[in-house]
């Protein structure tokens, strides 16, 4: 080790910055941060740090430096542009034996400044020696992403509750209660910015940690939990990063046949994977889910249940959450990206737009007696938006009831298949050649259909409304849409 990592208490302790300029600024924001009294000694100020000290935050010596300035300072910052400045701060800091850093320059400094991951009051401290301070700051980045958000409130929770469990539980059982508080659905129910939830489940660890301890009998099965997890539409950069934190944790992982395997492999390499997707025309599934849901969660087992998309679209989400409060089973919810803005995205194809489209609808493209009372009047407007779910097998009969409910047949349609994966691609036309062009092209499942002028949509072409009444129509807009075909693999 070159260096010793060290956490250093600076509470109103005075520390000395040399320089007022932006570099200078961002040093006294860190050590303010950190609660230290600083002085800045410099001929000019930065307006930033001019304001603090008019606040009476900072002290401001208006001077060229001289070694009398360094006072009482405990530590000292040399933060100037001027090399000799630099070297003389580090000299008059070293001969009274106070900690020295110079900004970018090793061979003065006494120590340097780590990059910081700020959990307060978890906090961690990447340093490369000098030696690389990019990387430094790349792996910053990259802890950044694993630690949630909220990991110094669960720091605040375990602190505060820690005179009450010396009490309450010996020591070994309380090396292992702490352990289950923070990997278990207390520690989810803080990360999830629910209090009274983290506090029901505390409350319940401790009495079943306290059983234990009594009974002297391992048997007593610690609460398990449930995250409910979105997928997104299959390209694991998608995933948002809540979903790879609990991925990283799960015991066991439920996944849907949507769920892409670059997704899967996301989730912690000794997991317990579990495919329940459903086959067409097989029932029972859903109720297997719950059963296998209720059954690991029940075991003490974190249960990552990984679905397609959103878990609230299209995804029954809904039911699995009603089980699981039946049973009292603490879940997590973590919103997926859906296929309808996966696929947008990827055809770079606006789901609403100022000129185009005011609104937007999901719709279940599998037609049953429920959607009888939907007006398909408004879907055939074109300044609406429409994506169906679960078309694709249905499309002939989407398109001729679009048709019927008085959408043209220059209405614009897109297909896209597959989005954001390795196999995507996309289908332009209208209501009355979509449907001739998607089987031209043998598109399969997954695949949504989107209607509406947006589907036509290219940034390449600038929009003109057509002026008058009735449904807004887009000339250039549907000139494009008569022959456009886009195949993703062959623009690639
Ligand atoms: N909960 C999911 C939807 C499940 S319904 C979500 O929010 O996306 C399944 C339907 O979603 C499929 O039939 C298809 O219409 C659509 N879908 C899912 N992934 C897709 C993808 N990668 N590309 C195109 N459509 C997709």
């Amino acid at each position: 080790m070159d260096y010793l990592p060290i956490f250093l208490r600076l509470h109103s302790r005075p520390v000395a910055v040399v320089g007022g300029g932006a570099v200078a600024l961002r040093k006294v924001g860190t050590l303010r941060a950190a609660g230290a009294r600083v002085t800045v000694i410099a001929p000019e100020l930065d307006p930033e740090l001019s304001a603090l000290v008019a606040r009476a935050e900072l002290r401001h010596i208006a001077a060229p430096f001289a070694p009398v300035h360094l006072g009482d300072a405990i530590a000292v910052i040399a933060a100037t542009d001027d090399p000799g400045v630099n070297r003389a701060v580090s000299l008059a800091a070293q001969e009274r034996g106070i900690p020295v850093n110079v900004v970018d320059d090793a061979e003065l400094s006494t120590f340097i400044f780590p990059a910081i991951i700020d959990r307060s009051p978890i906090l961690v401290a990447v340093g490369s020696a000098g030696h690389a301070p990019v990387l430094a700051r790349r792996i910053r980045a990259q802890i950044e992403a694993l630690l949630p958000a909220r990991l110094g409130a669960l720091a605040r929770f375990m602190g505060e509750r820690r005179p009450r469990v010396k009490q309450a539980l010996a020591a070994t059982a309380r090396r292992r209660f702490w352990e289950r508080i923070a990997s278990g659905p207390v520690a989810s129910r803080v990360f999830a910015g629910d209090p009274e939830g983290a506090e029901r489940a505390y409350a319940r660890e401790l009495r079943s940690a306290q059983l234990t301890t009594a009974a002297s009998a391992p048997g007593h099965p610690p609460l398990g939990e449930v995250f409910l997890i979105g997928a997104g539409p299959g390209d694991p950069d998608l995933l948002t990063v809540r979903a790879v934190q609990l991925l990283q944790q799960a015991d066991v992982i439920l996944y849907d046949r949507l769920v892409s395997p670059e997704v899967l492999e996301r989730g912690r390499r000794d997991a317990e994977r579990i495919f329940v997707g459903k086959t067409p025309g097989a029932s029972g599934q859903q109720e297997r889910i719950h059963a296998l849901l209720l059954s690991h969660a029940l075991a003490g087992k974190r249960v990552a249940r990984l679905k397609g998309g959103d878990p609230f679209v299209f995804g029954r989400g809904g039911e699995e959450l009603e089980v699981l409060a039946a049973h009292d089973i603490p879940c997590t919810i973590v919103p997926g990206v859906t296929a309808a803005l996966g696929a947008a995205a990827s055809a770079a194809l606006p789901l609403t737009h100022r000129r185009l489209a005011h609104s937007v609808t999901f719709v279940n493209g599998h037609q049953d007696e429920s959607d009888a009372g939907t007006d398909w009047r408004f879907f055939a407007d074109a300044r609406h938006t429409v994506v169906f779910y679960m078309g694709l097998g249905q499309l002939p009969a989407i398109a001729a009831r679009l048709r019927a409910a008085g959408a043209g047949p220059d209405h614009p349609a897109a297909v896209i298949a597959s989005a954001t994966l390795a196999g995507e691609r996309i289908v332009r036309g209208t209501l009355a050649d979509i449907v001739s062009r998607v089987s031209r092209l043998e598109i399969v499942p997954p695949a949504l259909l989107i209607i509406g002028n947006v589907a036509a949509f290219s940034a390449d072409l600038s929009y003109e409304l057509a002026a008058g009444p009735g449904a807004a129509r887009v000339a250039r807009v549907e000139a494009a849409a008569a022959d456009a075909v886009v195949e993703a693999g062959a623009l690639a």
